[in-house]
């Protein structure tokens, strides 16, 4: 890890546990409008049937193919469709509170704030997310972590989503730093690590399952810092 200068961290999943955060929010949702009348039995299983959408939605929002707003309203409404209930104007109202609510949450991943509180004195820290700019910060403000991120660089601001390398690019000329002096840490191998490699940055995948396909990787997040400490010719660069 020599000359490494400039640590970014991927946000969601990453720090900030998407999940739980996600999953809880979804369940305040089923109650709050009642989903149950509709014919949903269980929370459950509309839990599940979101995650499905949202991800195919998501990748399709990654690739430029759907927009911001078409997959903000387009995941409710498939989930919604899964269950037979066909109302644009009940999906939209849910969409709407969804983003609202679930960037209130601040459940992170374990060992986060420790592992911040360890590198922010001797390395300096951002976010590369392709979330919505105005979400990533409220999740940062509420889950009490925004003060040790120097830049924090979406997407939308970058406009490019990771693994563009122009979105890394970005990032460079945003910190003015070198690709040599840069890592990027994240949990998503085809987005956040060769996204990073193809930018000539270094990276390592948090993978809590453990079967990473990246030569460097953490299970949890204070393995990062040995990675970072432990002795001096693989860590501490002052
Ligand atoms: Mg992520």
């Amino acid at each position: 890890m020599d000359n490494i200068r400039h640590i970014f961290f991927d946000l969601d999943h990453t720090l900030w546990d998407f999940d739980t955060n996600s999953k809880e929010t979804l369940a305040e949702l089923f109650v709050q409008f009642d989903l149950q009348s509709y014919g949903i039995e269980k929370s459950k299983y509309f839990v599940d049937r979101y995650q499905i959408q949202n991800d195919r939605l998501w990748a399709l929002y990654r690739e430029n193919r759907i927009s911001k707003s078409q997959l903000r309203s387009a995941r409710f409404e498939a989930t919604l469709k899964d269950f037979k209930i066909d109302n644009k104007r009940l999906s939209k109202e849910i969409g709407r509170a969804y983003v609202d609510q679930c960037p209130r949450k601040t459940k992170l991943n374990d060992g986060a704030i420790g592992v911040l509180n360890a590198l922010k004195d001797n390395y300096t820290l951002h976010i590369v997310s392709n979330g919505f700019d105005e979400s990533q910060r409220m999740k940062l403000e509420v889950s009490g972590i925004g003060s040790y991120f120097k830049e924090i660089i979406t997407s939308e601001k970058a406009q490019a989503k990771k693994p563009n390398p122009r979105i890394f690019q970005y990032a460079e000329r945003v910190t003015s730093a070198k690709p040599n002096e840069s890592i990027m840490i994240g949990d998503n191998y085809s987005i956040d690590i060769l996204g990073a490699l193809n930018a000539e940055w270094k990276a390592i995948h948090y993978c809590p399952e453990g079967n990473s396909q990246h030569e460097m990787s953490i299970q949890v997040l204070p393995e990062l810092l040995p990675l970072f400490f432990e002795s001096s010719n693989n860590g501490l660069t002052t």
